[in-house]
């Protein structure tokens, strides 16, 4: 905690219910810490510890980048999500967060639905990304994928000289909620696009969608011949395995903690090819929640969203002039925010 600078971190523990769990608090410098409860089989403690340290503090710099009032926080309940969850749990588990008083915001993440969120609310307020039946803000999902093709376009601008991306190979890894939105806007603006996904029955809708779509097998991913990669699947694709094998140009992707490593930064720069911070372009998904929070409507969020083209194009700058990498210049801008708050 010390060495990442975290606030508090809470473990929770309910025998009758079987509930395991631990609420990281990184900062509320900026306002409550917000940030999704995670449910995952971790091997043991220590695992899930280092993973909700490391997701709460991604969460401050997200919020802080974006400009948000919001600090950053994250949770993680241990067990599996598909055999281990009752009502009981996460009536529990809200216990808990009511307890922190509004200091922690709960919301969805990996292994967590609607259903969860429901009935965490049974038992506090302090949980966003509800559904719209339910007074929430609904699918962030929309407003993450056009966050996303903003910072594209931004890179684009940055690398290719233009933000237009009709022509342009650009490769979708993950054609889940995000992929498929950010596939939308690209469709419209006339690039080529190249979509992977390890479940079938989504290809096929897609491809049923629009026509022209080029399928890339999952284990090929890396070696495409693309000009961009979104990753849109799942952390950790950019590694010491898969660096060295990309053809593409620019990285602009919804995924979350797409380096592997840090080192791995350094490894595509190394490599010449350019990246758009994760926790910068795919912040439209919070930026949704705080509108929930703030009584703002979609209008807002998406008008808000929209400036992350700005920010990336930005960040692209700083790290040139700096000589840094993007990462670390996304950082330096958010720590500046929160030094700024807390003088
Ligand atoms: P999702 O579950 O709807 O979609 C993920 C897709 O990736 C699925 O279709 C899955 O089959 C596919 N996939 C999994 N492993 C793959 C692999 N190895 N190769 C190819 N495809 C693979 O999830 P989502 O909501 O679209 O989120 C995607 C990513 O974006 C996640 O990393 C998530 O943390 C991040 N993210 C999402 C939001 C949001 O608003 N939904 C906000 C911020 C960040």
């Amino acid at each position: 905690m010390q060495e990442m600078g975290h606030e508090q971190l809470v473990y929770c523990h309910d025998e009758a219910s079987g509930l395991k769990a631990m609420i990281g608090i990184h900062s509320t410098v900026l306002g409550p810490a917000l940030g999704g409860t995670r449910m995952w089989n971790y091997k043991n403690e220590d695992e899930a510890v280092r993973d909700v340290l490391r997701l709460s503090q991604g969460m401050t710099y997200k919020a802080a980048v974006a400009g948000l009032n919001l600090g950053g926080g994250k949770a993680v309940i241990i067990g599996n999500s598909r055999t281990d969850k009752s009502e009981a749990m996460f009536k529990a588990y809200g216990r808990f967060v009511n307890s922190l008083s509004g200091k922690y915001i709960t919301a969805e993440d990996v292994g967590t639905s609607k259903t969860d969120m429901a009935w965490i609310a049974s038992e506090t307020a302090h949980v966003s990304g509800l559904p719209e039946n339910m007074g929430g803000s609904g699918d962030p999902s929309p407003v993450t994928a056009y966050g996303v093709y903003m910072g594209m376009k931004a890179g684009a601008q940055t690398v290719f000289g233009t933000n237009d991306l009709a022509g342009r190979r650009v490769l979708v890894q993950g054609i889940g909620n995000v992929g498929s939105y950010l596939i939308d806007h690209l469709i419209s603006e006339g690039a080529k696009v190249y979509i992977s996904d390890i479940y079938d029955p989504a290809i096929e809708a897609l491809m049923k969608k629009y026509q022209g779509l080029t399928v890339v097998h999952p284990s090929t991913v890396a070696e495409a011949d693309v000009d961009i990669y979104a990753p849109c699947a799942l952390g950790g694709t950019l590694n010491s395995e898969s660096i060295p094998l990309l053809r593409c140009s620019l990285i602009a992707g919804g995924a979350n903690n797409q380096l592997a490593e840090e080192s791995d930064m350094q490894r595509l720069m190394d490599r010449s090819i350019a990246y758009a911070p994760d926790f910068v372009i795919n912040a439209g998904g919070l930026i949704n929640v705080y509108a929930e929070i703030k009584g703002f409507n979609r209008d807002w969020a998406m008008e808000q969203t929209r400036n992350i083209y700005q920010q990336t194009l930005a960040i692209f700058e700083q790290a040139s002039n700096d000589q840094l990498s993007t990462n670390k210049a996304a950082i330096q801008l958010a720590q500046k925010r929160l030094s700024s708050a807390s003088s």
